[in-house]
């Protein structure tokens, strides 16, 4: 990193060191509370994804992390787990800067960065090839190899733990890889890969291209030395991304949008209810892909629910993210707001009411992109409110009639990410927990994760996993080894027929 005029100038990192692009065009990241100017950074395309590839391609051949030891990988990770710990200031306050969010969500988030890496560090170390049952006298072992150079394309709503989620098992695994980061958020991941070097990661086995979608992310996409596609994003772009993966004939990961249903059961303990809906709804200014956005709740509860959900969200500090006793920040981008300013409006007009929020703040905070935290209520399951990903803070209550409704409803949209349900009876919550057609429920909570937590979903939101011992072994590959223990193997010898199996 420069300066420039009392700006930051970021390059690329590639085979371990920062590169400015061949053409030195850049791109601007702003600050999303006030709109400042944070960094100038490179603009990346095809020649220099091009370039990245080639170093991880190098560092892949050359076994200089694929065939390092695992004792030695594990405790190159284990060095880089340390040094994120003590970097988390820093890298909180900057992630805070370019994405919005509160810098105490920010830190907490961050915290469990670390533990992603040691976990996958372990993993790897620990991982056991398998012996499998094999007629005659032979030998079938089964190892699990890395895949090669991978490349992962991360969004702008938790840049570091979803670039951590895909990097960790891939970099245990023994892969190399190509990131290309959000154009609103690309600081974080660029740090991070210079901390990785300074941990002695090997060079050319992370590299960062920063740049657009349509440029370099569509670029990674295209080439034929990658081995894998790993995307967290919209789901439009899930599509784009794993028909390209498609015609490559390679693996694809697709982590995308949601609309999750926070379900109150009759039973529930409506103060600790409303307290996780909005929880689930405004964290990260309802910028997630797990965000709480349709509240389901019995019929005879929902003015109770509202009430006290209301009460809530009316608390919620608005303010300066890096000030920690703010509790919601502003959206991303100009898009987002314009995007949640939308879907309001069409909420309005398709009936719902607007119990609270359903506005920008006035002041100084109209200089940010903020966004009060809202809630609809006499949402119909239909209204497009209750069935697109908006990604900003907005929640839809809706009503049911018995437990059977409340199951139709939350499988009604062509998402399938995650849920919550809120019981006193942890019984109850299971069995219902399995008719809800997603990929992950919560009961009694929401938003909490695990490095062992394998994350993703169904139907339209994604295809694989990531994070946990699905998301390793979708970094490896299998190799059978057959082996002839005293067979003399001589199949013209003889005319006698002689089983292969
Ligand atoms: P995108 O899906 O566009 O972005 C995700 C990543 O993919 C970014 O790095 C982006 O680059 C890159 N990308 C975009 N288009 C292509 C392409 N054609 N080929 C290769 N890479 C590409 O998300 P947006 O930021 O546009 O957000 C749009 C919507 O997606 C949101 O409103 C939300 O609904 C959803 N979303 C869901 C997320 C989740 O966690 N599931 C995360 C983010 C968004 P760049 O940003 O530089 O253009």
């Amino acid at each position: 990193m420069t300066t420039l005029d009392g700006i930051a100038v970021y390059g690329h990192f590639i085979g371990g060191r920062e590169r400015a692009s061949a053409d030195g065009r850049t791109f601007e990241v702003r600050n999303p509370a006030n709109g400042a100017l944070v960094a100038r950074v490179a603009e990346g395309g095809a020649a220099e994804i091009g370039l990245a590839i080639e170093a991880a391609g190098a560092a892949f051949a050359d076994g200089r992390w694929s065939r390092l030891a695992v004792s030695e990988r594990h405790r190159i990770l284990s060095r880089f787990a340390d040094a994120i710990e003590a970097a988390l200031p820093e890298l909180a306050t900057l992630e805070s800067t370019c994405v919005g969010r509160p810098l105490r969500e920010m830190r907490a988030q961050l915290g469990r960065i670390p533990e992603f890496y040691r976990y996958f560090a372990a993993v790897a170390r620990t991982a056991e090839d398998a012996v499998t049952p094999f007629e005659g006298p032979y030998l079938n072992y089964v190892r699990r190899v890395p895949l090669g150079v991978v490349g992962q394309l991360t969004p702008w709503n938790h840049p570091l733990l979803i670039l951590t989620k895909k990097l960790a098992p891939a970099l245990a695994a023994g892969n190399t890889v190509v990131v290309k980061p959000s154009e609103f958020t690309p600081l974080t991941t660029l740090v991070l890969a210079q901390i990785a070097r300074d941990a002695g990661l090997p060079d050319g086995v992370f590299n960062v291209v920063t740049g657009f979608g349509a440029g370099a992310g569509a670029a990674l996409c295209s080439d034929k030395r990658i081995r894998k596609l790993d995307l967290t994003g919209g789901t439009e772009t899930g599509r784009v991304v794993a028909k390209l993966a498609g015609e490559n004939l390679i693996r694809v990961t697709c982590e995308l949008g949601g609309k999750a249903p926070v379900i109150v059961l009759p039973d529930a303990d409506l103060d600790r209810a409303a307290a996780g809906a909005t929880f689930a709804a405004f964290i990260a200014s309802g910028q997630t892909c797990v965000a709480g956005t349709r509240v389901l709740v019995h019929e005879s509860q929902a003015d109770a629910l509202v009430e006290r959900m209301v009460r809530r969200a009316r608390a919620i500090r608005i303010g300066d993210p890096l000030d920690l006793q703010t509790q919601l920040g502003p959206l991303v981008s100009q898009g987002q707001l314009e995007r949640t300013e939308r879907y309001v409006e069409i909420g309005k007009a398709e009936g719902a009411k607007v119990a609270c929020g359903g506005r920008r703040p006035a002041g100084e905070l109209a200089q940010g992109f903020f966004y009060e935290p809202t809630i609809f209520t006499g949402v119909l399951p239909s209204m497009r409110i209750a069935q697109d990903e908006i990604f900003g803070p907005v929640t839809c209550v809706l009503t049911y009639r018995d437990v059977d409704d409340a199951v139709r409803i939350a499988n009604d949209v062509e998402f399938g990410l995650a849920a919550s349900i809120w019981t006193g009876d942890a019984a109850r919550g299971m069995k219902l927990a399995e008719r809800l057609e997603c990929g992950i429920i919560w009961i009694n909570d929401h938003h909490r994760i695990d490095p062992a937590l394998p994350w993703g979903g169904m139907k339209d939101s994604g295809i694989g996993r990531e994070a946990g011992l699905e998301g390793y072994r979708e970094y490896t590959t299998t190799k059978s080894v057959i082996v002839n223990l005293d067979e003399p193997v001589d199949w013209y010898a003889t005319n006698a027929v002689v089983r292969l199996s």
